[in-house]
């Protein structure tokens, strides 16, 4: 039962590699207003559509330095996290885990990563914070962050896995499946 009406948010469709978007590095955001925070609500849905736990701004096309995260997956409000012009601070140990993007879909390798992190960041209304995480969130921080820069998790992998990892994507392509 609906108890409040809402306006839907816009579902927006996530690019996929090779898109030349997600090799760019975003620009600066420096208008913090209501279009911004729809933007924002827009991606934390299209987030949640594609059953993602981090979008990234690239990943809708957009050019910008902007992510949205929520390791708890829209279940613990304050996991729900906007990082406008983040920036990685500070660095600790190591973790080696799987990882996915929604951009790459089907493809999944482990990837090296800090097992701890800290991230200089602004939110909706431009304020500066920081943010730590650790395990799946200081992996998830570190994914995002390197979309904002034109990288991909395939590019921290060896050569030989990313080829293998290629010519997975060229044969789903020629399929009409990518
Ligand atoms: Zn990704």
């Amino acid at each position: 039962m609906a108890t409040k009406t809402k306006d839907a948010a816009k579902i927006h469709t996530v690019v996929k590699y090779p898109d030349p978007v997600l090799a760019k590095v975003g620009a600066p955001v420096t208008v913090f207003d209501a279009s911004l925070k729809k933007l924002v609500a827009e991606m934390f849905e299209s987030m949640y559509a594609a059953q993602g736990i981090g979008l990234a701004a690239p990943q809708i096309g957009l050019s910008q330095q902007l992510t949205v995260i929520d390791t708890s997956f829209n279940k613990v409000a304050k996991d729900k996290l906007v990082l406008i012009n983040p920036e990685i601070v500070e660095t600790r140990g190591k973790q080696v885990e799987e990882e996915g993007c929604l951009s790459l879909p089907d493809i999944r390798e482990k990837v090296q990563r800090a097992a701890r992190v800290k991230v200089k960041a602004q939110n909706e209304r431009g304020e500066w914070f920081e943010v730590e995480g650790e395990e799946l969130l200081a992996r998830a921080l570190q994914h995002e962050i390197d979309h904002l820069n034109g990288v991909l998790f395939i590019d921290r992998i060896s050569r030989l896995k990313r080829e293998l990892v290629l010519r997975k994507i060229r044969k789903l392509q020629k399929n009409g499946e990518w």
